[in-house]
Order: structure tokens, then sequence, then C-alpha cells
């Protein structure tokens, strides 16, 4: 099976960067002010010989949204067509109101969510990822999408289960 995984997150913490060193393009466009991803966006990769497909998304937790509505339609149907979720968070910003609103929707989920601590090139990744256990999620990995740090490490646990 080629399993699809939904990238989410608030705008800006590195979901496009992510999507470009998973499918090794370019084809996100990877910006320094959020919200520039609108639509979902599909691309493939493979770890070795196990293909997958990503989907990236924008626009969710902006806050137009509310505090009643943290994920855009666009958000929750690539949550919904995925087989599993990577939830993305900015270890330098740290957790957020944002980020908090997010988990609770997607610890609903019958599907597995895992949670990637972004930027943590040059931080300490015990450090970085102190702040975000509270969120409920049982599997953190500290990465830098940016650098390839931690990637293909998580990719790895992520396709595991299938
Ligand atoms: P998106 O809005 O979630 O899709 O975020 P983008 O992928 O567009 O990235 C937002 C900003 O964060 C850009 O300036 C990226 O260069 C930067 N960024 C992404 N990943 C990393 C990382 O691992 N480390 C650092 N330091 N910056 C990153
Ligand atoms: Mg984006």
């Amino acid at each position: 099976m080629k399993p699809v995984i939904a990238l989410v997150g608030r705008p800006n913490v590195g979901k496009s960067t992510l999507f470009n060193r998973l499918t090794r393009t370019r084809d996100a466009i990877v910006a320094d002010f959020p919200g520039l991803t609108r639509d979902r966006q599909y691309g493939d990769g493979r770890l070795g010989d196990r293909p997958y497909t990503v989907v990236d998304t924008g626009g969710i937790g902006e806050s137009e949204e509310g505090i009643d509505r943290p994920m855009t339609d666009q958000a929750l149907q690539a949550v919904g067509e995925a087989d599993v979720v990577l939830f993305l968070v900015d270890g330098r910003a740290g957790l957020t109101a944002a980020d908090e609103q997010v988990a609770s929707e997607l610890r609903k989920l019958p599907k597995p969510v895992y949670l990637a601590v972004n930027k943590t090139d040059g931080l300490d990744p015990d450090t970085a990822l102190a702040d975000f256990y509270g969120l409920g999620l049982t599997e953190l990995f500290p990465i830098a999408a940016a650098h390839g740090r931690g990637v293909r490490g998580m990719i790895t646990e992520v396709l595991k289960a299938f």
C-alpha cells in the first residue's frame, strides 16, 4: 500500500519545506510570510522501496478561522483523505494556542497522528520537544525540514505502520 501523509499545522511552521524535502521537488512555495499555500498540493516520494504520497496544506490555524474552528475546510479534507497525519509545530516559536486547538481536533481522529517539532537546527532536541508533550500526542520527532535533520528517521517510523 502507498500511504497518504497529510502535512498540517499553522502557517509558517515549515510544511511546504518538508513537502519539498519529502518529494525532492521545489513545487511547494516556501515563503517567509504565512498563508501562501492556499490549496492542497500532492506529491510522491519514496524511502528505499517504500512509496508514499504527501499532501501539503495551507491556511490552517489562521486567526480569521476563529477559536471554534481551528482547521480550514481544505486542511480537514486533507486529513480526511490521509492514512496518517503529520502535525508540524515550530520548535523556535514554542507552543501556541493555535497548536493546542489543532491538536485537540487531531486527537479525535481514528488514524495515527505524528508530531514533528520543526526548526530544531541549532537547538537541543530534548529542550525543543519539552514544550509540546502537553499536546497529548505520543509520537514526537525533533526535525529541521530545511536541513533534513531527523526527517528520514521520522518517515521511517511513519511508514512502519503500513
Ligand atoms: P509553511 O507555511 O508551513 O508551508 O512554511 P514554509 O515551508 O513556507 O516555511 C516558512 C519559513 O520557515 C521559511 O522561511 C522557511 O525557510 C523556514 N523554515 C522551514 N523549515 C525550517 C527549518 O528546519 N529550520 C529553520 N531555521 N527554518 C525553517
Ligand atoms: Mg506552505
